[in-house]
């Protein structure tokens, strides 16, 4: 992972990000593939079901139970029973819209970023695999996505652009910022995907028997990946409390809890963090990034000081939450997850 200039020269760069010494290494897939591998996951597990084509329009709970309204394909609309529901449908979350209206607190970029797909050799240039240029008008990340010499090149721009603006300015954009200056005959666009940006969390991770997580919960712009991440280590955390109460060690107030340790976490971690590293590539002047920037010169530190390597690799756990801790014993089972 490398910091450059728009020239593409290294400010400082993280080798061996994926760790591979370690046993909490890290494997960065694309989400399709990811996609992929947890719906394996799901369709070997007896105790999930995965349905498609069913659109929960409405939700809601008391004492007993929850329930969630269903639209199906077909148009027919269904009543489903739950003892609990947690939605995790996303940015636009019905179930988040439901609990809170369009009450969703935080604060949009003004800018948008052009996520593209492309082939061009840019690992020739000396591209590692991941590659964020600080540049205060074309900052942008390179990374490459599968090894056939696909890359994710997303970069900024306007809010006052359309798309079809976006789509005429990017050749202009990927000449002046890519190395070797490609036209448009150099490299082989698959798509062009502009989208805005957030921060923003809900009030409630938690109401009554209905819990939010991932997007549905809360959003971030994607510089630094943590969007994905938050969201993985919310289920995750999700799955303690409900394994917990289903062994009979936790009653649901470990869900409150989740709520409140979850939405501490993204306050304390999400939320700077991937607001700093959007402001690192869109907002620092590359020149004093390495005597302004204290992440970045801790990056540089970390090159030659192993303690301060391992410090930087050990946080990447800070997003996560260990909920076995409110078990109020621990079974053999417990031990078990
Ligand atoms: C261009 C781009 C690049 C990104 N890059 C990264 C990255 O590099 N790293 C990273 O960590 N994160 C990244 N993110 C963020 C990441 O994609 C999201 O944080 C993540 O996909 C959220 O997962 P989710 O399951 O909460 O929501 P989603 O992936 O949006 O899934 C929601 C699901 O709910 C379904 N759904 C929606 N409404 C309903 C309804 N009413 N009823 C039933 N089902 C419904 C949808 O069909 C969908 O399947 C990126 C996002 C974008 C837009």
């Amino acid at each position: 992972m490398t910091w450059r200039h728009r020239d593409g020269t290294v400010i400082t760069s993280i080798s061996d990000v994926a760790q591979p010494w370690s046993p909490d290494a890290l494997t960065v897939l694309p989400l399709n593939m990811l996609g992929t591998v947890l719906l394996r996951h799901c369709v070997a597990n007896e105790n999930v079901t995965v349905l498609w084509d069913k659109k929960v329009t409405d939700v809601g709970s008391d004492e007993k139970g929850a329930w969630a309204v269903v639209e199906k394909k077909d148009g027919g609309v269904e009543r489903w029973t739950a003892d609990y529901i947690c939605g995790c449908d996303g940015a636009n979350s019905q179930v988040r819209k439901s609990l809170f209206g369009n009450e969703f607190p935080g604060h949009t970029w003004d800018a948008q970023i052009i996520a593209t797909n492309v082939y061009y050799p840019l690992d020739k240039f000396g591209y590692d695999d991941i590659n964020f240029i600080i540049h205060n008008e074309d900052y942008y990340m390179a990374a490459k996505i599968t090894t056939d010499g696909l890359w994710r090149v997303s970069y900024g721009e306007d809010t006052k652009l359309s798309l079809a603006e976006v789509i005429a300015h990017q050749p202009t954009k990927y000449e002046r910022m890519l190395p070797g200056n490609p036209k448009p005959g150099d490299y082989k666009l698959l798509n062009v995907g502009p989208y805005r940006i957030h921060q923003r969390m809900a009030p409630k991770f938690r109401v009554g028997r209905i819990l939010l997580a991932a997007d549905a919960a809360h959003l971030c712009n994607p510089f630094g990946g943590l969007g994905l991440t938050g969201g993985l280590v919310d289920v995750g955390g999700l799955a303690e409390c409900f394994a917990g109460m289903q062994m009979g060690v936790a009653d649901d107030t470990i869900l409150d809890k989740y709520d409140e340790m979850r939405r501490l976490k993204y306050q304390e971690v999400i939320n700077p963090v991937s607001s700093d590293n959007f402001l690192r590539v869109s907002a620092t002047d590359p020149k004093e990034a390495l005597v302004k920037d204290e992440f970045l010169m801790m990056v540089e530190k970390a090159r030659t000081d192993k303690a301060t390597r391992d410090e930087l690799d050990q946080g990447v756990f800070a997003v996560c939450h260990d909920f076995t801790q409110y078990y109020n014993k621990q079974p053999k089972e417990a031990a078990r997850l």
